[in-house]
């Protein structure tokens, strides 16, 4: 123990020397006057002599004024400096993947060092760590995993928890978790740092923790809504209708006249929009289901629009453009590069900044670029807080924000766009004032604003909790509802026993709340249980490759496109590729026929004929990918598999794989003369949703459907189904007991005996029981 002692010593004090000859070297010597000028820096003192007398300290601060690079630095330096480098250990969770790379990275180069020695990073399936490596920052999920096997945190210093002000459910839940440890380990230090100022709220739940607040500054942003774009533009707003020229090659020689056409083009969609959509007079829900904004046509118009007339004529400054997700911001930079929209592609440099973008695109959005040069730079709402772009001016803003790709396999069931917060607008317009005056663009109208709620609920009240309940499972932290009820913000209740009971009925818990063995597969992979119980049943049963098209097609905006006016027309081009009274086959078709076209300019005529969204179908690209690297980390499947694609499995093995995911979404088929209709045991008679391609047909030859989601209008609609067989449906459906708990007749045995003649349902049963007593043995 003295030699282990001795050794750690030796090596503190050479990690001093160290850090002391870099700050006199004259590189150190700059990046320190870089750092300085930070508004964190001159905090410096107050938040180590907080840190160093309580073990709960808030700092928060405004965006960029150094919260994420300093302020683990200074934690770290001051170790090194009071000899105790070598013995320290400072994690600091992400919510995001990249912001974790480009900050370790960010803080290595501050130090001047490599990333990997004393500062690392550790995120899924990658990191960068070594022996010596103090200073560690990883996502949130990596440090609750953590969690999984060393319970107390042992040898950990210091835990900073980055951007608490986003809510979201694994932060939430990760500060319950750290709060029930702090009495454990009285030595550890908890930061929490946020950038918004509700700081109080995280201030109480700790019981009255101090809070530091770094002062911030910003230059005047002038906000523009809808209207004064417009306005802008000064052109008056027509009627006309709209034209397509989707596909259509421009050039930056036709792009006068181009302008012409659109701006006409612009107008009368946001006039459209702006008649049927006052949105004063709608709740949430309905300005939810709007397609007011619609990125296909006229946000991107609009995008378009204003980033030629800023390359056209503005003042010198970055441009960063606010849009909803990896798939809207891909095809939008396709779109201006191909056809060089924006003019000199050398006067341009267009980047996208987004959780799957390459790390040379990342460094180079914080560059700033050469003279003459404009940066433009796509982002999603990562933008908004976790990164700045200290050079921007113009700010354009879509209004909406959709969870990324990579959030969505972070347990995000719902991936549609919609509005952001208050908070959130003032915040991106904020982004456009780091450095001098500067403007944002808002592509909504006023009254759209004003209708924004002021915050956005945190995560864990808005999301189901069915994931977070397995998690929860894993790591032994006792009774469920007993858990969720020392959040920050407790969810209802209601919401909890639903969740519990859903786990229930799939059989990822059994009746006393333990974790079954398919459960303990469902929490090893990070997506919403019916969609791994599909991946998981797809492995097992070697059909994988079209499962993971129909997983993915689950994640993402519908892919089949409905324009209200060439309704019909889209409809006969999703029926060619439905066969089997499924919507999810017909997916799967899509896909395929989409990657075979692919080859062909990236498939966009294939899209454009068929109705399908481009965007949809590489985004279920790249997600087929994600699903499958998630599917070997189990060990699930061979390591060395790599995706083909081929529809030549058995369609009965498909239909039973779906069904073993969506039950108990299952509605029973009633035949009548001429055509059916559907039971579902909670709510009666129900109805198919009308871009299903089972609501076109008059004769299906299966008595059940399953059903992805079920939407209550006026009447109950079921959208995207696949029709199943009695025999599918009792093997692959749930648990047979009757589960008549409360009146609720949830479980298998229950539907049989509802649904079917008694006599059938019997021998069914039996049967089914038969089977179970077989696996059992
Ligand atoms: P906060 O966490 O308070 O929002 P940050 O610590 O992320 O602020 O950023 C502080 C400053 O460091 C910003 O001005 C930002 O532009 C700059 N910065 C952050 N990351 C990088 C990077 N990878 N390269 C260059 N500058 C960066
Ligand atoms: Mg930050």
């Amino acid at each position: 123990k003295a030699a282990i002692e001795k050794l750690l010593w030796r090596r503190s004090v050479q990690l001093q020397t160290e850090q002391k000859a870099w700050q006199e070297s004259s590189d150190g010597w700059r990046m320190l006057q870089l750092r300085k000028n930070l508004p964190a820096y001159k905090e410096k003192d107050a938040i180590l002599n907080a840190i160093s007398q309580n073990q709960v300290v808030i700092i928060s601060g405004e965006t960029g004024c150094g919260k994420t690079t300093q302020i683990p630095q200074f934690i770290l330096e001051s170790e090194i400096e009071y000899f105790r480098g070598a013995t320290c250990s400072i994690i600091c969770t992400q919510p995001r993947r990249i912001s974790t790379m480009s900050v370790s990275e960010r803080i290595a180069t501050e130090r001047g060092e490599k990333l990997g020695e004393t500062v690392g990073y550790k995120v899924r399936l990658e990191g960068m760590k070594g022996r010596d490596t103090r200073l560690l920052f990883c996502t949130t999920g990596i440090l609750l995993r953590r969690l999984l096997v060393d319970r107390n945190l042992k040898d950990v210093t210091h835990v900073i928890v980055d951007e608490i002000h986003e809510r979201g459910m694994n932060e939430d839940f990760l500060l319950i978790v750290l709060k029930e440890l702090l009495p454990r380990r009285p030595e550890l230090r908890l930061i929490l740092m946020s950038a918004t100022l509700d700081a109080n709220l995280f201030s109480s739940y700790f019981g009255g923790v101090p809070v530091v607040q770094i002062p911030g500054f910003t230059h005047p942003v002038h906000s523009f809504f809808l209207e004064d774009v417009l306005e802008k533009t000064g052109y008056r707003l027509t009627a006309e209708n709209q034209i397509d020229d989707y596909g259509q090659e421009r050039t930056w020689k036709s792009n006068k006249q181009f302008i012409r056409k659109r701006k006409s083009q612009i107008a009368s969609a946001v006039e459209e929009a702006l008649m049927s959509a006052d949105f004063r007079n709608y709740s949430p829900q309905t300005r939810e289901s709007m397609s007011y904004w619609n990125p296909d046509c006229m946000g991107f118009n609009l995008i378009e629009f204003l980033l030629l007339t800023i390359c056209g004529n503005e003042k010198p400054g970055a441009v960063l453009v606010f849009m909803t997700g990896w798939d809207d911001i891909s095809s939008l930079k396709d779109k201006l590069q191909a056809n060089h929209l924006l003019g000199d592609p050398r006067r341009v440099l267009l980047l996208a900044c987004h959780g799957s973008m390459a790390s040379i695109e990342q460094k180079q959005i914080f560059e700033k670029p050469e003279p003459g040069v404009r940066k433009i730079v796509l982002a999603t709402n990562m933008a908004e807080t976790s990164i700045t772009i200290d050079d921007v001016v113009f700010v354009i803003d879509c209004g909406k924000a959709k969870e990324t790709s990579y959030d969505a396999l972070n347990n995000t069931p719902c991936l549609l766009p919609a509005w952001i917060s208050k908070v959130s607008a003032k915040q991106r317009r904020g982004r456009a004032g780091r450095v001098q005056p500067g403007e944002c663009y808002h592509l909504y109208p006023r009254c759209v604003f004003n209708a924004f709620a002021e915050y956005q609920l945190p995560e864990i009240l808005r999301t189901p909790l069915q994931s977070l309940c397995l998690q929860i499972k894993t790591l032994k932290l006792g009774s469920i509802s007993e858990f969720l009820s020392k959040a920050l913000q407790s969810p209802e209740l209601l919401a909890v026993q639903n969740a519990i009971e859903y786990l229930k009925v799939i059989g990822a818990l059994d009746e006393k709340e333990n974790l079954t063995v398919l459960g303990r597969y469902l929490t090893m992979l990070p997506v919403e249980p019916k969609l791994g119980k599909m991946l998981i049943l797809g492995s097992i049963l070697n059909c994988l490759d079209p499962i993971l098209t129909v997983v993915a097609g689950l994640s993402v905006r519908d892919p089949f496109l409905a324009p209200l006016d060439k309704k019909d027309l889209a409809e006969a081009a999703k029926a060619q590729f439905s066969r089997d009274h499924s919507d999810h086959f017909a997916l799967v078709r899509a896909y395929e026929g989409w990657k075979v076209a692919e080859h062909e300019l990236g498939g966009y005529e294939y899209c454009w004929k068929n109705f399908l969204s481009a965007q949809s179908m590489k985004a279920i690209d790249s997600l087929r990918r994600e699903f499958l690297s998630l599917l070997k980390d189990t060990g699930l499947i061979d390591g060395n598999i790599v995706i083909y694609n081929a529809w030549s499995y058995d369609e009965n093995l498909l239909r039973a794989v779906v069904c073993y995911g969506l039950y108990p979404g299952i509605s029973s088929i009633v035949h009548n003369e001429k055509s059916f209709s559907l039971k579902t045991m909670e709510d009666g008679q129900v109805l198919l949703h009308s871009n299903s391609v089972n609501s076109r047909d008059s004769r299906i030859p299966f008595p059940w459907l399953v059903f992805n989601e079920k939407i209550k209008v006026n009447s109950v609609f079921l959208r995207d189904t696949t029709a199943v067989s009695d025999s599918i449906l009792l093997l692959f459906g749930g648990s047979i007991s009757k589960g008549d708990t409360d009146g609720h007749l949830k479980m298998l045995g229950g539907y049989l005996e509802f649904f079917m003649d008694p006599s059938m349902a019997e021998m069914y049963l039996n049967l089914r029981k038969e089977l179970d007593e077989l696996f059992q043995c």
